[in-house]
């Protein structure tokens, strides 16, 4: 695989894995593959320096960007991560894979994504707080509710979306809600937003589990990353009957054959910052994760994540992508054919963008919904995307990343197609 952009380094992972999967989907495109290389630039790149005045009244510069790779069906749409390993190259990544995902689910919006290259544990509350508006600050140009929408991703949350609400309003001088989603819920966020990636990561899994006729009840299920998302999702299997019998996060890795609670390590975390030293599990080393017995593997931490080696290691019949980008594009063929069925990111995890955009309506419209309207709409559009990818998968006879390639990529091409090149011959 190899890459035109002069600013891209082809040794780092994140956007190579993307062109690889770019490539695969290409010859189910037909005439529409003439506009393939669309998917394989970025829109818009920027990069920020975002100065911040410490604590001990020292200065610090963060490195920030925002991409918007691709608008041709919509605002950009996309979250912001704060963590020490950000780059251009990541955040590219990101960005294509909401491109992606927002046209495999249908949502009217183009995809984004945002980051700075720092460690938000580092940093006093006000550090961040004075980080986050500077960074708002700086991108406030290019984001707006009809432009490019962020929302919460690694490292950020409801309260990093309100101060950037609040930035972005004081610039524009009146308040403006929808230029971010994931918001508290007094300040114009969603109700079922913050639980919503989770849901999805479980609804999702459990219709293709049911395809694939492996119960819930007693699978056993490993969860990497014990954040937003893999907290959310291992509390529903655990609920539907499923037992938890591992899981590694930033600070190590837990494990227990006969499972533990998923609610009780929820509020351990809250109160340990993480997973490690928990009582009802044992301390594993974190290789030893992928040896672990287990039917349903959630990856829910950080991308490149499922290597070749890991691929061949890995028990579990079916992997829940939560994280987005965990699998190496040849991890993926192992596992396709070792008979392990993934579903992919761009399905899989779109139950946050999904409730991002019933926020984006519902502020709009200023008029909101009930928690059980949410859940009830967020269900049946997940659904409905499990059924139709499930479906042209078995029509193109390939697995189902490749079939949710096919039915985004050909919404977006149809897109471009029909708005045309500006300006033209
Ligand atoms: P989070 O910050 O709430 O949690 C991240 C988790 O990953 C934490 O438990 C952290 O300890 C763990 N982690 C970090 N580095 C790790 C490492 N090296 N090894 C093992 N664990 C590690 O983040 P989140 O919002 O839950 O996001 C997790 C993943 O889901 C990311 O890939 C993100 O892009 C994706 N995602 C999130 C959302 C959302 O709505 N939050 C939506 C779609 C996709």
């Amino acid at each position: 695989m190899t890459t035109n952009l002069s600013y891209v380094n082809q040794n780092t992972d994140a956007w190579m894995t993307y062109l690889a999967q770019i490539e695969r989907v290409k010859p189910y495109l037909g005439h529409l593959s003439t506009y393939i290389d669309t998917l394989k630039n970025p829109k818009r790149a920027l990069i920020v320096d975002v100065p911040v005045v410490m604590d001990d009244g020292s200065i610090r510069h963060f490195e920030g960007f925002r991409v918007q790779h691709n608008l041709s069906r919509g605002p950009g749409k996309g979250g912001v991560r704060f963590h020490p390993k950000v780059d251009l190259n990541e955040v590219m990544a990101l960005s294509a894979w909401m491109t992606i995902k927002c046209a495999a689910l249908n949502l009217p919006f183009g995809g984004a994504k945002g980051g700075i290259r720092v460690d938000p544990r580092q940093l006093s509350d006000a550090e961040l707080e004075r980080l986050t508006r500077r960074y708002t600050s700086e991108i406030s140009h290019i984001i707006g509710p009809q432009k490019d929408i962020p929302a919460p991703d690694v490292g950020t949350n409801g309260r990093v979306m309100a101060w950037m609400m609040d930035t972005y309003s004081i610039e524009q001088g009146h308040t403006v809600t929808g230029v971010v989603t994931g918001k508290p819920v007094h300040l114009g966020g969603s109700l079922g937003r913050v639980k919503a990636t989770g849901r999805g990561v479980f609804i999702t899994g459990c219709q293709v589990a049911k395809k694939l006729s492996l119960p819930i009840a007693g699978a056993k299920v490993a969860v990497q990353g014990f954040g937003n998302v893999g907290s959310e999702a291992a509390v529903l299997f655990e609920n539907a009957g499923a037992k938890i019998v591992a899981v590694q996060d930033h600070t190590g890795t837990i494990f227990n054959e006969n499972g533990f609670s998923a609610v009780q390590l929820q509020q351990y975390v809250a109160q340990n910052g993480g997973v490690a030293g928990f009582e009802d599990a044992s301390a594993i080393t974190d290789e030893a994760l992928w040896d672990v017995q287990m039917d349903i593997f959630i990856p829910a931490a950080l991308e490149g994540q499922i290597t070749a080696e890991r691929a061949h290691q890995l028990t579990a019949k079916l992997v829940l992508e939560g994280a987005n980008g965990p699998t190496y594009p040849e991890a993926d063929d192992i596992l396709n054919q070792r008979g392990v069925i993934i579903v992919p990111d761009v399905i899989c995890n779109a139950g946050g963008v999904t409730v991002s955009y019933f926020e984006w309506v519902q502020d709009m419209s200023s008029f909101f919904w009930s928690e059980a309207e949410i859940n009830e709409r967020l269900d049946k559009i997940m659904r409905d995307a499990v059924e139709e990818v499930w479906a042209k998968a078995t029509e193109n006879e390939c697995n189902l990343r490749t079939s949710a390639y096919i039915v985004a990529c050909e919404r977006i091409l149809m897109a471009r197609k029909e708005r045309g090149i500006y300006p033209g011959k």
